[in-house]
């Protein structure tokens, strides 16, 4: 089977690649992969910036059918429609592994940079980790259940929206769009926040919900802009998605005094920003690491009942061989959610 892969750590160093195809040990299943997402994390993986595990086959967002189940696996038949949490392993007795945080596991190994991933035809995958995709949703939304089911743990788990609560979001792409559409499923009152390259994602921002689109390019005066807005004195939380520095710099401006700042989106390196401002306007600043177990079937669920929508998000298909141009497209922040299709005929 053809397989994109990380050959070595470097910036670069991907290639498609012939591999056998897998077969699935007693406790997994093997799927075939309909549809894999690239993520921020795929590019930051290209240029090097996120660890990995190679030669490992990338991609952690997808969905697909099951085609082959081990001898200890039950509950599972091949034919089913299944999408997988993404923490192949974890070491299971540190203190986060403990406490039920999985995702903080520093001996996490996770499919897409320490186990091989979907950005192939087929993949492994332990039994534990399989989701069912309901019916009322199709393969290429299930796909999104992964980056939804982050937003889910970072925007109600940790970032804790309240319905009547400010909501200013950077970075219009995939997270910030399912980030904005939760912040209006809890009850806040959302602006999404772009520049000058993000004119059709606001767009979009604006048709699933957004009470607010702005492009602060050129903007001197934030303070302004976000009273005028909100018609307070400032956002009561603020969450940065697009892992651009001068956008965490715009929310710490954004933000109300006593209010609270979410990072989830990845800078990739060291960020310039006034950290006084976290002091002057004592916030609550948190972050956000992928997701945990109980955020998938609430993903599921949202997607399945129609209060998230993800089909919109879908911008681009791209086959296994055209990987490179795919890449291009996401870097260029062309679309919105790009997807493989290693099955598609194109
Ligand atoms: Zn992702
Ligand atoms: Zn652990």
């Amino acid at each position: 089977m053809l397989a994109i892969r990380k050959l070595a750590r470097g910036v670069a160093n991907v290639a498609v690649e012939e591999l056998p195809a897998p077969v699935a040990g007693p406790e997994e299943v093997v799927a075939e992969v309909d549809s894999a997402g690239i993520c921020g994390t795929d590019l930051h993986i290209y240029l090097d910036e996120f660890e990995t595990a190679p030669p490992v086959t990338i991609g952690h967002e997808f969905s697909g059918r099951i085609v082959e189940v081990g001898k200890s696996v039950r509950d599972w038949q091949p034919g089913e429609r299944v999408t997988a949490g993404t923490y192949f392993s974890t070491c299971g007795h540190c203190r986060p592994c403990r406490e039920g945080r999985p995702n903080l596991c520093p001996e996490r190994q996770s499919i897409g940079s320490k186990r091989d991933g979907a950005f192939a035809r087929f993949i492994v995958l332990p039994a534990k980790n399989l989701y069912r995709v309901p019916d009322e949703v199709d393969l290429e939304s299930a796909a999104l259940t992964e980056p939804l089911a982050c937003t889910v743990h970072g925007i109600l788990s940790v970032a804790k929206v309240q319905a009547g609560d400010n909501v200013a979001i950077t970075g219009p792409g995939p997270i910030g769009l399912l980030a904005l559409q939760l912040a209006k499923v809890a009850g806040a009152t959302v602006a999404m926040v772009g520049t000058d390259v993000d004119h059709e994602r606001l767009e979009l921002a604006k048709e699933l919900g957004a009470d607010h689109t702005v492009d602060v390019t050129g903007s001197s005066n934030l303070q302004t802009l976000v009273q005028d807005l909100f018609h307070a004195e400032g956002a009561d939380l603020v969450v940065e998605c697009s892992g651009a520095g001068p956008a965490a710099d715009t929310l710490l401006r954004l933000v109300r005094r006593g209010g609270r700042f979410c990072q989830m989106g990845l800078f990739g390196r060291p960020i310039n920003w006034n950290q006084d401002l976290v002091c002057y306007k004592e916030l609550t600043v948190t972050g956000t690491n992928a997701s945990v177990a109980s955020a998938w079937p609430r993903a599921l669920k949202l997607m399945a009942e129609g209060r998230i929508q993800v089909r919109q998000l879908v911008t681009h298909r791209f086959s296994l061989t055209a990987w490179d141009q795919a890449l291009k497209v996401a870097q260029m922040k062309q679309g919105v959610k790009i997807l493989l299709k290693p099955t598609a005929d194109f």
